[in-house]
């Protein structure tokens, strides 16, 4: 069982992030803001695929009127995301957003990030400090010549600025396509402050190559038990994000996601074509919202042989182990039935 670190609670419209709190998942849409219509069309996808939070990017002032319609037409905090122009935060405060995201990268005016705390005070909103390692100012390179040295500072000073002005109400992150830059950055701020951390490996890949380094990245994270939200960032589409974000937490038995699925290599010993079974069984349960929704945590078992089968996955809740034309269905190594290879998927979501 994980331990968490000890951190404040924020609230993001209805969604506390902290450690008081389970790990929450974000997404950012990959629409033209302004266009309403999509922008509202694919966060509602992304809710339906479990998205707690979501982020559109606000570019200029068109982006950040559109806030004020997907706000009325969507269930979860929305959150903008800003940079280069500090009036685009304020004009989305005002529309609506929960929160907002500035990169002091390039927002780093103290007056203009005085007005946007000052408006986010107003409203009662949170702001994430995303620092980004590709914007960072040449004055923190050249001073900590170390890039994450360089990350950890940067984020202290604007802390430490945030502080000045009595706003506490922040979530810091410090991205970078780095993994081994992004977690040690993670660390060494995570024992020197207690504000909730963002979690997040920047410009990771498409999701072949980027879910692998979110989940060695977030997941190392989440196991020393840093971490209050994760965003897997992908170039492709966000749902995938949000299966992503909830396998990992699955993984680390950090969140109640319904069925998981372990299945054997297969070696010679296999006489189906259990790849094929595992891959329909995988597409049925997220279809029926099955793999996420399920109210206990169940392990479905799919083994290629009868030999190995049933003992290797004693375990599991509920399982398969296949033979020549044939296989068992057992339920905590006891079996229950024989069944057709043809019928798996059926017998399995039938009695789990
Ligand atoms: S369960 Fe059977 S088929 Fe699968 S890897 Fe083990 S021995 Fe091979």
């Amino acid at each position: 069982m994980v331990k968490r670190r000890k951190t404040l609670t924020i609230k993001v419209g209805g969604v506390k992030i902290g450690s008081r709190f389970p790990v929450s998942i974000q997404s950012m849409t990959k629409t033209k803001t302004h266009d309403a219509e999509k922008t509202i069309a694919q966060i509602r996808r992304l809710e339906k695929a479990g998205c707690e939070i979501v982020r559109i990017a606000v570019k200029d002032s068109k982006d950040a009127e559109a806030i004020k319609k997907i706000k009325r037409r969507i269930n979860i905090p929305l959150v903008a995301d800003i940079h280069f122009d500090w009036r685009l935060a304020l004009l989305s405060i005002k529309n609506g957003a929960d929160k907002i995201r500035v990169n002091p990268g390039n927002i780093s005016n103290p007056n203009h990030l005085k007005e946007i705390i000052k408006s986010a005070r107003k409203r009662k909103i949170p702001i994430r400090i995303g620092i980004n390692s590709g914007s960072l100012p040449r004055a923190i390179s050249e001073r900590h010549p170390r890039r994450t040295t360089k990350l950890v500072a940067f984020a202290r000073k604007y802390i430490n600025f945030f502080e000045k002005n009595r706003f506490r109400d922040i979530i810091i992150s410090l991205k970078s396509s780095d993994i081994p830059e992004t977690v040690n950055a993670y660390r060494k701020l995570a024992a020197l402050c207690n504000y909730p951390f963002h979690l997040g490996i920047t410009a990771a890949g498409t999701p072949d190559n980027g879910i692998v380094k979110s989940s060695i990245g977030i997941g190392s994270l989440l196991l020393d038990g840093i971490g209050d939200t994760i965003r897997v960032s992908l170039t492709g589409d966000p749902a995938e994000e949000i299966i992503a974000a909830k396998r990992i937490l699955r993984a680390l038995q950090l969140r109640n996601f319904g069925s998981d699925i372990i299945s054997c290599p297969m070696c010679g010993r296999c006489q189906v074509d259990l790849a094929k079974i595992v891959g329909d069984l995988e597409h049925k349960l997220i279809a029926y919202g099955l793999q996420f929704t399920a109210k206990r945590p169940t392990t479905i078992a799919l083994m290629g042989c009868e030999v190995n089968g049933p003992g290797e996955a004693g375990d599991a809740d509920i399982g398969i182990a296949f033979g020549k034309n044939s296989g068992v269905l057992f339920k905590k190594g006891k079996i229950i039935k024989n069944i057709k290879p043809k019928d798996a998927v059926k017998e399995l979501i039938k009695n789990l």
